[in-house]
């Protein structure tokens, strides 16, 4: 199992969240100066970013100025005193990007989910003592976030974070990328000490929704947040809907709360720990009960198979869904929730009912 240790301290200052920040991608010499010069200015950020080479999903769109826009964060970096962070996809990047010393790489989310482009990427950084930050690929898919990181770890680097910026959707939502939070929270649990940053803009795609994303990602304990800021959004060459005015970053950052992980004073963690134990209870009588539930699910399992129906009845499962919704969003459950707790008490029913009607199937099969 591999371990990762805590960067906090090279990307940040302790007590308070990561912030890097900066244009979505460098377009000019001065707009990467002014933009880092504001940004510099709040006093709240401790890295700034800019895109030089950018992965654009259809051709002819801006794909990135280039080598030259190093040169552009290294003056940035002389005249505010912030690190520097931009992208790399390959192992050309790599290598223009450690010869200007930039503090921090970044592997997109469309080179994570290519092992290939992760491990040219590893073989350049070999040697380096880089500190590098992996994004989420864009398909939700824990494993190969992990192999990312590991393939990273492999080539000796270190100094290892991770960054969330969400997963990619077909047909309508309010995200540009789904949040997914159950993944970022899960690769926490497998290595429970990794730098974790979350990225707003990427998840929402338009200013307005990012104070909240961000606000939430702080209260699942993130350590940090890359949030895209221009100096003037309304020209950016990409990126120009969810991109902040150096001000409004300010503002943002300003408004967020930063939480404490666990109440300082006696009394609020007894407060805390008598309201768990509760849930703990309400947990334990719900898993009794699904338990109950499919025990039933089993002997109408046996009477399906008895009287030769089909495990799906469409009509009664129509009526499931429908009532058990109406049911549960008067409660205050939300539609979202009761389809998908539906949906997997149902697949767990047609689970048990199948083993039931087809139990001697498999082991005549195996005979
Ligand atoms: C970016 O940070 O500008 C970027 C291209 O991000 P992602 O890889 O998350 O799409
Ligand atoms: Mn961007």
């Amino acid at each position: 199992m591999m371990e990762i240790s805590n960067i906090n301290h090279v990307l940040g200052k302790p007590g308070r969240p990561i912030i890097i920040s900066g244009p979505c991608s460098a377009e000019s010499e001065e707009q990467v100066l002014e933009t880092c010069t504001q940004i510099a200015k709040t006093g709240k950020v401790d890295i700034l970013r800019a895109g030089i080479w950018k992965p654009r999903t259809r051709p002819g769109s801006f794909e990135g100025i280039g080598s030259v826009g190093l040169g552009w964060l290294q003056k940035a970096k002389a005249a505010t005193g912030l690190k520097t962070a931009v992208e790399v996809a390959n192992g050309n990047h790599v290598y223009e990007a450690l010869k200007y010393n930039i503090d921090v790489l970044w592997i997109g989310a469309r080179s994570t989910v290519n092992p290939f482009s992760v491990q040219e990427i590893a073989d350049a950084l070999k040697g380096s003592d880089a500190t590098v930050l992996i994004k989420n690929p864009i398909n939700p898919d824990l494993e190969l976030w992990l192999g990312a990181i590991e393939r990273i770890q492999k080539a000796g680097i270190t100094k290892i974070g991770a960054i969330h910026r969400g997963f990619s959707k077909f047909g309508e939502s309010r995200f540009r990328n789904l949040p997914l939070w159950q993944l970022p929270i899960e690769l926490k649990r497998r290595l429970p000490e990794i730098t974790m940053i979350n990225d707003p803009s990427h998840i929402c795609g338009i200013r307005e929704t990012i104070p909240e994303i961000a606000q939430e990602a702080l209260d699942l304990k993130f350590d940090g947040l890359m949030i895209e800021a221009h100096r003037d959004p309304s020209v950016a060459l990409s990126d120009a809907k969810q991109q902040f005015t150096p001000q409004q970053l300010e503002e943002v950052l300003d408004n967020l709360i930063v939480r404490k992980g666990t109440p300082e004073d006696e009394n609020a963690m007894y407060m805390l720990n008598m309201l768990r134990k509760e849930i703990d209870q309400f947990d334990e009588d719900i898993i009794n009960l699904l338990a109950k539930r499919m025990k039933i699910s089993e002997n109408i399992g046996e009477f399906k198979k008895e009287n030769n129906i089909t495990i799906l009845q469409p009509s009664r499962w129509d009526e499931i869904i429908s009532n058990r919704t109406e049911k549960g969003t008067k409660l205050g459950l939300s539609e979202g929730f009761m389809n998908s707790f539906l949906k997997a008490v149902h697949q767990e029913s047609i689970n048990h009912q199948n083993k039931v009607m087809n139990a001697s199937k498999s082991v005549d099969a195996v005979k």
